[in-house]
């Protein structure tokens, strides 16, 4: 969930990690830290509450000198977010320093252990536990700091991804991680760490990602030239040496950079047609009519003999399943069920070797979602996986899948992800269905087709933009927002309200439109607004009825139409007009004004867009 940075190398490491930390904010920003051995052998640890601005402003006059150090932004699980409970943890002597990413689950019996042997604790945090535990085996055991690292580690249960420092050995980071994502740079006689790969980029594109239950030892000899005197050694906890696979990135800085926009999340909506541009680039061949996805050719009978679809996912991931239910139902005849990941683990859900998996998440770094391919491993289903970061836990540990391609995605509310994910859902269905032969010919080219025009269709939508942030002004007012759709449409009602609710804090359901009879019409009353997905589609005269039923309510209905509707004008406060598309495509078109109307209420109450309170952008929790 947080943010880890590390350095060690020739530079001084302070600038660097402020960078990286920059970098991962959209993680967590609760609070931030860094650790850095000077010259003279001190260990300076300095940490505040909120976000990184802060502690750059804390360490003005402090002494920030040091070739080697590692960072944090913090977002809490245990403990409040405070000075105290940000990181780095210090262990009792002052010697040692941990940054820590996840859960230790067993943290309060080692904690009481620790205790009982004289250990004083510092912090609130499950995090502290670590370092502390180190330190006793360490002095114990008089054992080196790797040895204890894996000692301790061995007796923690929980998630990870830790650097630890030595004020006495200011030559080696020691990493390890287990369902939390790290990343090693290699430099020029220097390394890097990170949470991903952008803190990293900007200096080498070598790096490694390092894999669960291992550890990491980042040294330099200054006695060595050869390989400007680098050591990289990873080893498994148990100390058995693993082969390292140097891999290469190719992120470019200016897709991590806000390019001119207020902010990313606004950067990410604009980028949506060029997005899925690449999405589907080399998948969809309109010429010839086709869509090739590869994991359709190399897993063909797998996933051609799948008895029933399972999706599982966990927020606006699951509202895009959501919608491929509806597609691979209505093209491939398969029944699908959407779960979230959180509650599908912790049931004894049905999963056999008859069954698919798709397993959707933006960062590829979900917890729920991981632990939820494991469990549907075990039973014998085949796993596909739909992700944006590459390299990340859960494409490594899936059968195969599909990468969306939408570039990194910072704005902490997905955007691009969103409508990356329905697009890949929109190209395995096809293709799936082109597979099985259950999809006429004419249908099948006209949704190719038409699926090929999308990235068009939503440049056209992005032209509502200024209407959309004039309108947003008018309703910043609001407490609760209602949001109904239908069919296709019912998803994109979810997350504009899931939107809306992420950023602005407004309270907002969505609803699917029907239903607005059994319940929320109670709501209704002049200062309700109420979001109504209206185009052209089969749906048309039934949600046509339910504006009626608002309005004798005297609710405020903001309505999203096809264009050139005359009868909606007529009785919606405000219009929203879409260009016409077909109705199983329409999701990727109606989201982007919804993405923008959030964006701008959220922009006129004054929230922190990107970073909205207590939102982490990838959940490497549970
Ligand atoms: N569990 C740790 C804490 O609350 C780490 C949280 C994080 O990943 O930022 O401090």
């Amino acid at each position: 969930m947080c943010g880890i940075v590390g350095y060690l190398g020739k530079r001084e490491a302070f600038p660097i990690l402020i960078k990286g930390l920059r970098r991962l904010e959209y993680r967590g920003y609760d609070s931030a830290g860094v650790a850095l051995i000077n010259e003279a052998g001190g260990l300076n640890v300095y940490k505040t509450k909120g976000k990184v601005d802060n502690l750059v402003e804390y360490t003005s006059d402090k002494d920030k000198t040091g070739t080697i150090g590692i960072a944090h932004t913090r977002w809490a699980t245990h403990g409040e977010p405070s000075a105290v409970n940000a990181h780095p943890h210090y262990s009792q002597s002052h010697n040692l320093a941990i940054i820590h990413n996840g859960i230790i689950e067993n943290y309060a019996d080692l904690k009481g252990k620790l205790i009982e042997k004289g250990v004083e604790f510092k912090s609130d945090t499950d995090t502290e536990v670590v370092v502390q535990l180190v330190e006793y085996i360490m002095n114990k055991k008089q054992l080196d700091l790797l040895t204890a690292v894996q000692v301790a580690l061995y007796q923690v249960i929980g998630a990870y991804a830790i650097a630890i420092i030595d004020k006495r050995d200011p030559l080696q980071i020691i990493a390890a991680r287990k369902q939390s994502p790290l990343v090693v740079g290699i430099g020029d006689g220097e390394f890097f760490l990170g949470s991903d790969a952008s803190p990293i980029i900007e200096y080498t594109d070598k790096v490694v990602y390092l894999e669960d239950g291992n550890i990491a030892v980042l040294r330099l000899d200054k006695n060595r030239s050869e390989n400007s005197g680098m050591e990289l050694k990873v080893v498994s906890i148990l100390g058995e040496e693993q082969e390292l696979t140097v891999k290469k990135v190719d992120i470019d800085l200016g897709q991590i950079e806000k390019g001119g926009y207020p902010h990313f999340m606004l950067k990410e909506i604009f980028e949506q047609p060029e997005c899925l541009t690449n999405c589907m680039r080399g998948r969809i061949n309109v010429e010839a009519d086709h869509v090739t996805l590869s994991a359709l050719i190399d897993y063909r009978r797998q996933l051609l003999s799948a008895k029933r679809v399972l999706i599982v996912a966990c927020g606006t991931s699951w509202h895009a399943g959501l919608i491929g239910k509806q597609l691979i139902e209505s093209f491939c005849r398969i029944p699908v069920e959407v779960e979230y990941a959180s509650e599908f683990r912790y049931r004894n859900p049905v999963v056999t070797k008859d069954d698919v998996v798709i397993a959707i998440s933006q960062s590829g770094e979900t917890a729920d979602t991981l632990a939820a391919i494991q469990l549907a491993k075990e039973r014998g289903a085949f796993i596909y996986g739909i992700c944006n970061a590459i390299g990340s836990s859960i494409p490594r540990a899936t059968d195969t899948g599909t990468y969306i391609h939408v570039g990194p995605e910072i704005g902490v509310a997905s955007t691009k992800a969103f409508t990356g994910q329905v697009t890949v859902l929109t190209m395995f269905a096809l293709a799936l269905a082109e597979a099985k032969g259950t999809m006429a010919r004419d249908e099948y080219i006209k949704v190719v087709k038409g699926l090929s025009e999308v990235p068009e269709l939503i440049r056209e939508v992005l032209k509502s933009n200024e209407k959309v942030a004039d309108l947003a002004r008018t309703f910043t007012y609001a407490h609760n927002f209602l949001y109904l759709g239908r069919g296709f449409s019912y998803p994109v009602a979810l997350e504009g309200a899931l939107k809306l609710k992420e950023i602005s804090y407004i309270h907002a359901e969505g609803y699917p439109a029907a239903e607005m009879k059994h319940g929320p019409i109670a709501l209704i009353d002049s200062d309700m607004p109420v979001v109504v997905i209206a185009t052209h589609n089969t749906m048309y005269e039934k949600v046509l009825s339910n504006i009626q039923e608002i309005k004798a309510r005297k609710g405020r209905v903001i309505a999203l139409v096809t264009k050139g509707d005359d009868k909606i004008a007529k009785i919606a406060d405000e219009v929203i007009e879409l260009p016409d598309v077909q109705e199983c495509l329409e999701p990727l078109v109606a989201t982007v004004p919804l993405q923008l109307l959030s964006y701008y209420v959220a922009v006129c109450k004054g929230k922190d867009v990107d970073q909205p309170r207590n939102l982490a952008k990838s959940v490497t929790v549970e």
